[in-house]
């Protein structure tokens, strides 16, 4: 069976990562079994391209061409630098005459829609997509430099989606029909097929992006498509860790996790891959491997459906800081019927995601993140209960897929944040998680004492 290997911004930032991309590319070959299929690679643009791709399209907006143009030729530049230093000879002529045709179609289309001082969504995905093509293009040919037998594969002929540009969305079944035509060929000659994450086009062929990020994504849609045996996401960092290292010196690395585990502690948080984005995989059973692309040895983060019991029965400890607490009481009409889908409801007129819920006989207190819309929220319940807000909290989230077989963990908790006041205590139907809320001052304390006493 074949793997995918997702190569991120940092794992493909210039010429010695790539060189660092290929030997772990020829690693994973020469640990391939007996008639076994080379692998998928997925890459995602060179660090910062992205950015500096969308900056150029943005000064549209003002006019700006010539700023816009030279923008783009530093970017091209830079591939073209980069090119040097993984190609030679007559490979590196043909890839420098591919990356420069690449980015000249792309400040041709942005010069012609300058006049027009208008960004569309369509336009930015086109710009942005020169990243991810660029950067694959290179990839395949430093591979192909380093030995290894590889061809390059417009991931906008695999990956179909729908117009929803700028965030959208594929069509699995169209997908995996193009993917099965354009990559199993490849991979069944022999060769590493070299793609773009993040890009895809719709079905009448008009270039879309997945959304910021999107690579990942890519890769377990590939993977998922073509059954492989592993995704592995290969990045800067050992993988899922079980705190953030800004809060708590010295976390560790988590060997293996849940996806559902991995969904909270991503929802709180923690950045290192977004759940969602490898949900086709998880639902085909792949397994999904993060990996550290400097420290080739360390065994990473393994992501799966069902993961071994882990010893501690916590997985990981996570935080979101900054959050606002909303209490809202109301004596007479807690217990009505009704009461609190009017209060929800005004959340949700104003497009408010709630976080924490805790409800007592006379309240209901809720955390929210997003406080554009915090003014109107208030106004609104203050229609029918007494509010109050309170900004400055933190939720702490403690993860774990077994912590309710462990009836101790709850207290072991407790008193770990023995005297750190807290404002709400929760443990959710899934009793995947224990969450308090706590003013945000003491976040650094109350994370440091949990990760004691479960690390
Ligand atoms: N290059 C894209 C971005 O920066 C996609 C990715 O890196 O996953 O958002
Ligand atoms: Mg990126």
């Amino acid at each position: 069976m074949s793997v995918v290997m997702k190569f991120g911004g940092t794992s493909v930032a210039d010429a010695d990562a790539i060189g660092r991309l290929a030997a772990i590319v020829r690693r994973q070959i020469a640990r391939q079994e007996a008639g076994g299929k080379p692998p998928i690679v997925v890459v995602s643009a060179l660090s910062k391209v992205t950015d500096g791709l969308l900056e150029a399209a943005r000064l549209i907006e003002t006019g700006d061409r010539d700023l816009a143009t030279s923008r783009l030729n530093d970017l091209v530049e830079r591939h073209v630098a980069v090119a040097t230093g993984v190609t030679s000879a007559a490979r590196l002529a043909a890839l420098t005459r591919d990356l420069r045709a690449e980015f000249a179609a792309t400040s041709d289309m942005v010069r012609a829609l300058a006049a027009l001082h208008e960004v569309s969504p369509r336009l930015l995905d086109v710009v942005a997509a020169t990243g991810e093509l660029a950067s694959s293009r290179l990839v395949a040919a430093a591979l192909a430099e380093s030995g290894v037998p590889a061809a390059w594969i417009d991931a906008r002929q695999v990956v179909v989606t729908d117009g929803e540009y700028t965030a959208a969305v594929p069509d699995m079944a169209a997908t995996c029909t193009r993917a099965r035509r354009t990559i199993t060929p490849v991979i069944g000659r022999g060769e590493v097929a070299v793609l773009g994450g993040f890009i895809g086009a719709t079905a009448e062929g008009v270039t879309t992006t997945l959304g910021r990020g999107g690579s990942d994504y890519s890769a377990a849609i590939v993977g998922a498509c073509l059954d492989v045996g592993e995704i592995q996401i290969w990045t800067d960092v050992d993988g899922m860790l079980t705190a953030d290292p800004r809060v708590v010196p010295e976390p560790r690395v988590v060997p293996q996790l849940s996806f559902a585990e991995a969904s909270e502690l991503a929802y709180f948080g923690a950045k290192v891959l977004h759940p969602s984005t490898i949900l086709p995989a998880v639902a085909k059973n792949i397994p999904v491997r993060i990996l550290n692309s400097r420290r080739l040895d360390n065994p990473g983060t393994l992501i799966t459906a069902n993961p071994q019991p882990a010893d501690g029965h916590l997985t990981a400890i996570a935080c979101k800081r900054d959050v606002t607490v909303i209490d809202i009481t109301s004596s007479r009409m807690l217990m009505a019927h009704g009461f609190l889908r009017r209060l929800f409801e005004v959340f949700e007129r104003f497009k408010t995601a709630v976080d924490v819920v805790t409800t007592s006989e006379v309240s209901v207190s809720v955390t929210v993140d997003d406080t554009r819309r915090l003014d109107a929220i208030v106004d609104n319940l203050r229609g029918f209960a007494e509010v109050s807000c309170e900004r400055e909290m933190a939720i702490i989230c403690t993860v774990g897929e077994d912590i309710h077989e462990d009836p101790k963990a709850f207290g072991r908790a407790l008193a770990a944040l023995d005297s750190i006041p807290l404002r709400m205590v929760s443990q959710a139907a899934s009793r995947r998680n224990i969450t308090f809320v706590l003013r945000d001052a003491d976040v650094p304390e109350a994370m440091m004492r949990l990760h004691k006493a479960f690390f």
